[in-house]
């Protein structure tokens, strides 16, 4: 049975369906919506749409952006010889955060997890073996310490190895089953600049 209009049933079920939107949250941030002024909802369905539609993957480094190479990748003043390899988005702007890493970044979008089906060609990873047939010194790998991430790491490892270029995998100062996002900035240098070559 409906307890409120069907329309905002509706919007509570769609905002339910975000990941970290429980029930009771959903129907609080409908009601709080409904009671937005008129020209607030507009703003805010049209940044949805609009990022929806205009954010794309860098062609080069795969992260989320606006224009065709992203803004790092574009910039003369990165090292594109070091590459780092994260697993999302969210993690490449934990470590911008700390503005101490001046190489380039690439995202995979995810990490092996045998256990939910996800292998090695469901991530952006034969996007970063062709990568690595330009110029390239270091692959630093800052997948998380999940055991995702530590598979993910050692198939990349294995698969760099044979190639001559330098591997690394960040230090372990990175809790274990730590989202990088999570971590701060502190952390996150100690775990790049006692990084271990692989
Ligand atoms: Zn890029």
């Amino acid at each position: 049975m409906d307890y409120y209009s069907t329309h905002i049933t509706k919007l509570i079920e769609e905002l339910a369906s975000l990941p970290g939107v429980g029930a009771k949250t959903a129907a609080r941030l409908a009601f709080h919506i409904i009671n937005m002024p008129k020209q607030r909802v507009e703003s805010l369905s049209n940044a949805i749409i609009s990022a929806k539609e205009n954010v794309r993957y860098c062609k080069e480094c795969y992260t989320l952006t606006d224009s065709e190479l992203c803004p790092i990748c574009a910039s003369s003043k990165r090292n594109h010889k070091v590459i780092m390899v994260v697993e999302n988005t969210r993690d490449l702007a934990a470590y911008e955060k700390t503005q101490k890493f001046d190489g380039v970044y690439h995202v995979l979008h995810g990490a092996i997890s045998p256990t939910l089906g996800i292998g090695p060609a469901d991530i952006k990873l034969k996007e970063l073996i062709k990568r690595l047939e330009g110029d390239i010194d270091e692959v630093i790998i800052a997948t998380n310490s999940t055991l995702e991430g530590e598979t993910t790491a050692m198939y990349i490892s294995r698969l760099i190895k044979p190639t001559g270029i330098k591997v690394s995998r960040i230090a372990s100062g990175v809790p274990v089953g730590g989202d990088l996002e999570y971590i701060d900035e502190v952390t996150l240098l100690r775990a790049l600049e006692g990084r271990v070559q692989l």
